[in-house]
């Protein structure tokens, strides 16, 4: 599954050439619908309409880490940059937990990145942040897209892949609403598990990821390349679930970590490395720290 990722062409941006899709209503419906249940929910909840204990805030939590691990290490570092390669439970694991995220198919998602790195900052870049930084967070969820699917063809050949393809809103209910309601019923509290599970995690969750096509195409440092928006800072760890040197990810697109000290917060590369541990993974990428070096040597430069 080895992936070519072009690099960005750097020519100077016209502005012309920037140009907002149009919105699209089923999706433009669904993301502020989420919202506004989020919002009138809390109010509810504040009023005593239904209650939410510990076990269903337990249950959010448990969810969230879940599948927002299945969109660090499943949906972007394993089938979008094929940083590693995984044993197929592993990959059905991902492909389940990661459509609880209602961030899209596996395939759309990966195809969509892969044009996000080879067109990084140009016109064809899907979350361009010269768009403006609202329209790289969450502007272009809303709006048409139109990735190119040749650039998937290696994920096409996986029956796993072209599964949840078909399957992908059953799946995406089941996993990110129907299943937990069905669990907090268990300790009696069926709406208090969707209100935390179905609305409050996946907003957050939703935000999380955003925050890295926006906030770190936007503040932080370039240690590693100059050539491109995205930056890197030890906060935007926190803030977008692990992925906390965009810069030096976008510098070194297949390695499977976000940053090289092992130390730094990034739960997607540990649980690569422990999936790796337990026979799950195989062909971790790991970019040569001469050539980091080098680069960051660069970039220092200027470049
Ligand atoms: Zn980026
Ligand atoms: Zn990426």
């Amino acid at each position: 599954m080895d992936t070519p990722m072009p690099v960005a062409d750097s020519k100077p941006i016209d502005s012309e050439e920037l140009v907002r899709p149009p919105y699209e209503i089923r999706k433009l419906v669904f993301v502020w619908l989420a919202h506004i249940l989020l919002a009138a929910g809390t109010v509810l909840w504040a009023f005593d309409y239904f209650p939410v204990t510990w076990p269903s805030v337990a249950l959010a939590v448990g969810w969230f880490v879940v599948s927002s691990t299945a969109i660090t290490a499943g949906y972007h570092r394993l089938f979008s940059h094929a940083a590693y390669r995984a044993k197929w439970p592993l990959e059905l694991f991902y492909l389940i937990t990661g459509a609880a995220a209602f961030q899209g198919s596996a395939l759309q998602w990966s195809a969509q990145h892969r044009d996000h790195h080879t067109y990084v900052d140009q016109p064809k870049d899907p979350y361009n942040i010269h768009m403006g930084f609202w329209f790289a967070h969450m502007g272009w969820v809303v709006r048409q897209t139109n990735p190119n699917f040749d650039r998937v063809k290696d994920l096409q050949k996986s029956p796993l892949m072209a599964w949840q393809l078909r399957n992908y809103y059953p799946i995406g209910f089941l996993s990110s609403f129907i299943v937990p309601t069905l669990i907090g019923s268990l300790w009696g509290e069926a709406l208090g598990a969707f209100f935390m599970v179905g609305l409050v995690r996946l907003v957050i969750q939703w935000h999380m990821t955003f925050c890295v096509n926006s906030v770190a195409h936007y503040w932080g440092t370039q240690k590693y390349s100059k050539q491109h928006t995205a930056r890197g800072s030890w906060w935007l760890a926190f803030i977008t679930w692990g992925e906390m040197d965009h810069n030096f990810h976008h510098t070194f697109p297949s390695d499977f970590r976000t940053g090289t000290r092992w130390y730094d917060f990034d739960p997607g590369k540990w649980v690569v490395w422990l999936s790796e541990k337990v026979g799950l993974a195989t062909h971790l990428k790991k970019m040569d720290p001469e050539r980091i070096e080098r680069a960051m040597e660069r970039a220092k430069e200027g470049h």
